[in-house]
């Protein structure tokens, strides 16, 4: 399905069929919808290329009951409030609708179901690829998620084919899961809301690999990104000493291993070290047999199918707030970016409006006529 593409097409030169572009945006999520608003609003010709068929596709694969750890006071994008009392913690489906309504109600050009497959600079311009056709652009900003493929460690494989196996991505409600006892691996805030939600009906154990600094909701009445706000926290960068420590600390916002263990019965354990037909092993000799093993062992990056020498040996995007070496080609919405806020509902408007000011400079000095002295020069020969 093909939404709004929001200007007559205009084909490239040469013989070649590409529809034209000043900018491609890659991804329809919060960070491709954010940069598109500012985009909007310079007039740019620009379209964003969403490779699922609907709005809020990261959304839509997340769990049912997921409560955002960002009031709605901190969940909006720019130029709309998140609605509802600003106090409250939004669940999935009001995200999916509030990305929904986001799109349409600023008229963002975003055209469903363009997987863009590969991107390669092509004399001075970007050939995006889809497999309805490539577009030319003279600049592209890459906002295709700071969570993109689903890792399960190879232990999984050790596991006996009865028993059931899934991602935390592919966990949508606790009917899903069949009876008996259910190992959640990975001790992250996803791992311990889907333990919480599971202990209800299910023994449940949950395999914590690496302690994380567990944070709470709210302090003394106020919540915790009302103090990360306040005090600058959430936008200190990673140059600086604070924003550097930070990154390398993850948290767990508003879950405690004790509270999980005391409230809701779940059985903790440390990290998971093999898996031998029908058991689980942990660090410390421990073993479960579970029925259902649901790994919340996070996402892996993959940007291989970007053809343009922006990455170090570890495939790792090389770049200064998004801004990457090759002229017209950005990055959106990577964990820690910049600051904390930059994978964040509520703050990655910041590094979008920064991008779009480098796009609407690097438009302009394109359009300047070329220097008197080169001008003489073309003259003369
Ligand atoms: C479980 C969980 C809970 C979270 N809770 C919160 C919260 O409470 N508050 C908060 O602020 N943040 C939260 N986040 C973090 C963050 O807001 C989300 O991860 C958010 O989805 C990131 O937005 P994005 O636009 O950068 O990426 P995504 O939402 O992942 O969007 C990327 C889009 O790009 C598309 N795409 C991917 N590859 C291609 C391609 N090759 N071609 C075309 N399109 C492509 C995808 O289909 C997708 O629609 C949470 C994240 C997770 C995982």
């Amino acid at each position: 399905m093909s939404r709004t593409v929001a200007r007559p097409e205009r084909r490239a030169h040469g013989d070649v069929d590409r529809r034209r572009r000043d900018v491609i945006v890659v991804g329809g999520g919060q960070a491709g919808l954010a940069i598109g608003y500012f985009l909007a609003q310079q007039g740019r010709d620009f379209t964003i290329l969403e490779a699922a068929a609907a709005p809020a596709a990261a959304w839509r694969e997340r769990w049912e009951s997921l409560t955002l750890f960002t009031p709605a006071r901190y969940s909006g994008l720019p130029g709309l409030a998140f609605p509802g009392d600003p106090a409250r913690y939004p669940v999935r489906d009001e995200v999916v609708a509030y990305l929904t309504d986001y799109a349409e109600r600023f008229a963002l050009p975003v055209a469903f179901g363009r997987r863009v497959r590969a991107i390669s600079r092509v004399d001075d311009a970007y050939v995006v690829e889809t497999p309805h056709g490539a577009y030319e652009a003279d600049q592209v900003v890459v906002a295709t998620g700071p969570f993109q493929v689903p890792f399960v460690p190879p232990i999984a494989a050790g596991l006996n084919g009865d028993i059931v196996q899934c991602h935390s991505s592919d966990y949508r409600a606790p009917r899903d899961v069949a009876p008996g006892v259910v190992l959640v691996i990975g001790g992250g805030n996803t791992g311990f809301q889907i333990a919480q939600e599971l202990a209800g009906a299910h023994e449940v154990h949950l395999s914590i690999g690496s302690r994380q600094t567990p944070l709470p909701q709210r302090i003394l009445g106020r919540d915790l990104f009302w103090y990360l706000d306040s005090t600058g926290l959430i936008r200190k960068t990673t140059a600086s000493r604070v924003g550097r420590r930070m990154q390398g600390r993850d948290t767990l916002i508003g879950s405690r291993p004790r509270m999980l263990r005391r409230r809701h019965g779940v059985r903790l354990h440390p990290r998971a070290v093999g898996a031998d037909g029908a058991t689980v092993q942990f660090e410390d000799g421990g073993r479960v047999a579970p029925a259902t093993v649901i790994w919340a062992t996070g996402f892996r990056t993959d940007h291989s199918w970007i053809d343009v020498p922006v990455f170090d040996d570890a495939g790792r995007v090389v770049h200064e707030r998004g801004v990457t070496a090759s002229p017209g080609l950005y990055f959106l919405g990577l964990s820690w970016m910049h600051t904390r806020g930059s994978a964040l509902l509520g703050w990655v408007k910041d590094d979008a409006e920064h991008l779009a000011e480098k796009i609407s400079a690097v438009a302009a000095a394109a359009a300047q006529p070329p220097p008197p002295a080169r001008a003489q020069a073309q003259e003369t020969t």
